[in-house]
């Protein structure tokens, strides 16, 4: 018999009524594109991140590309990003023109500090380490290997909402930081991003690149602050945040220390349930860190067949997952910039033994005591 009756997702939406009530709020306002809710979003994520200024955007995506555009990346110019992430992180430095360059990562899929300074060449321009799974990739050290080389460093912080060194947000080792608020991510706006910096003059362009290239944006071109003509300054694009967005994300906002509370409390009960168990756990924070607890990634030791083990615990009615297969080494990335096997040993071996079990806040005990006997006997079933 499966460990449970009904399938259990693996992720599902994180809403409360206020959330819902909030949305809706936002629809009677008569305001529904960027507007004021934005406005206080992004001043209460830019306080959260450290950085000066934060802006709303439709998605991670969207701030990593304006990221690179505002650093001024584009043809001829490498970016290193590690060889484990999802397609995002390494598709907006071609959506720039610019090369990517992949280097392997550590035990724990971090880029590799020694890694990234060997891939160095006179082209490279920037770095995009991902602090995966919500634990910090070397932020001191990347930093002190941009600054000893004059590259820009840009926090893929996707997975990285909560997530502190010490006292500081993770976002702040970083020239540039990008954060994800998609449907499964430990904020959510449905969709939507936050670009965050403390150099006025890239949050300047990015606000113009990110409505058209206009002058002036929406909200103040409507507002009763008088008539203003606008002006556009380049050929820009489409990426701003709408106000319902905002409205969802500032209660989001307001639950996030709950939400990681209860997650870090998941964690530690798969934790104790697994450990006699023939898997790798997912490393847990050293002193001093915040992790965001966003994924809980084991490892399949050995030769064991992964892809037939996530079989059997779908079979056991709980949903899992990959992150992520080792991006070079996919069709386009293959045949775009010729990677090859063995290029990226670490990420190659997380990359066929990894699996994430569901880990999200509205996981009851029971859910979580059923993932732990699902994956006790998919286990014994794979022999
Ligand atoms: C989700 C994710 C992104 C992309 O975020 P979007 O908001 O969907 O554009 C980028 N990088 C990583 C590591 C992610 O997990």
């Amino acid at each position: 018999m499966a460990a449970r009756d009904t399938f259990l997702s693996f992720n599902k939406p994180h809403l409360d009524e206020q959330e819902i009530a909030a949305v809706v709020a936002a629809l009677r306002s008569g305001w529904l594109t960027t507007g004021p809710r934005t406005a206080e979003f992004q001043s209460a994520f830019a306080a959260h991140s450290g950085h000066a200024h934060a802006l709303g955007l439709n998605s991670c995506t969207a701030a990593l590309f304006l990221a690179l555009r505002v650093a001024g990346i584009g043809p001829g110019d490498e970016v290193l990003v590690p060889a484990l992430t999802f397609a995002a992180t390494a598709n907006v430095v071609v959506h720039c023109g610019a090369r990517p360059v992949f280097v392997d990562v550590d035990e724990q899929g971090a880029l590799d500090p020694a890694a990234a300074e060997a891939a160095l060449t006179p082209r490279t321009r920037a770095i995009i380490p991902v602090h995966l799974y919500g634990l910090p990739a070397h932020p001191a050290a990347l930093r002190g290997l941009a600054d000893r080389h004059g590259l820009v460093l840009i926090a893929d912080c996707a997975h990285a909402t909560e997530t502190r060194v010490g006292d500081v947000h993770v976002a702040r080792f970083a020239d540039l930081a990008a954060f994800s608020f998609y449907a499964t991510k430990n904020l959510t706006t449905g969709e939507g991003g936050m670009l965050t910096t403390d150099r006025a003059e890239w949050h300047q362009r990015a606000v113009t690149l990110s409505l058209h290239g206009m002058s002036q944006d929406a909200f103040k071109r409507y507002s009763e602050s008088g008539f203003r003509q606008y002006d556009i300054h380049e050929a820009g694009y489409k990426f701003n945040m709408t106000d319902i967005q905002a409205a969802l994300g500032l209660e989001q906002f307001q639950r996030l220390s709950a939400r990681l509370a209860r997650r870090t409390a998941i964690w530690r009960r798969y934790d104790a349930a697994l450990a006699d168990l023939p898997l790798s756990l997912p490393a847990d924070a050293p002193e001093g860190v915040t992790h965001a607890r966003h994924i809980y990634a084991l490892r399949l030791p050995g030769d064991r067949d992964r892809d037939r083990l996530l079989g059997l615990i779908q079979e056991e009615n709980v949903g899992v997952a990959v992150h992520f297969r080792c991006l070079p080494l996919t069709s386009y990335y293959r045949e775009s910039g010729g990677w090859r096997e063995g290029q990226f040993p670490v990420a190659e071996a997380i990359s066929r033994s990894t699996f994430s079990i569901p880990m999200h806040p509205y996981l009851t005990d029971a859910d979580a005591e059923s993932v732990i006997a699902a994956l006790r006997n998919a286990l014994s079933r794979l022999g």
